[in-house]
């Protein structure tokens, strides 16, 4: 353990008292501990994200790779394009299958990142 200092606006203390209070027995170390938490787990690790989708008009029998729902020739699905980010789902390594999305995933997944 070790004791830190460093300042805060008065609504965030404000706050900070609230919390601790009313879930962490006025604890605030308990607070700061559980928030600080919270936040790595919503920002997640560093990888790859999906950054958005590019259409692609398939030309024999593909499955969606989230659904796994067939799509025949002709039919169009959604590759998806990846950067460099943080998220709770962030891949290690760029995928070396192929990857196709149906529009109905797609846009569930770009709403998601
Ligand atoms: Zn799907």
């Amino acid at each position: 353990m070790k004791r830190l200092n460093f300042t805060l606006d008065e609504a965030t203390i404000q706050l900070l008292n609230q919390i601790a209070n009313q879930y962490y027995y006025g604890n605030k170390s308990q607070a700061v501990r559980a928030a600080v938490e919270s936040l790595a787990a919503h920002l997640g690790h560093e990888g790859w994200v999906v950054a958005g989708f590019v259409p692609v008009s398939v030309d024999s029998d593909s499955e969606c790779h989230t659904c796994h729902r067939h799509f025949g020739a002709g039919e169009t699905l959604y590759r998806p394009v990846f950067r460099k980010g943080r998220a709770h789902n962030a891949l290690q390594q760029l995928p070396r299958e192929q990857w196709l999305e149906c529009s109905d995933c797609a846009q569930i997944l770009a709403t998601e990142s």
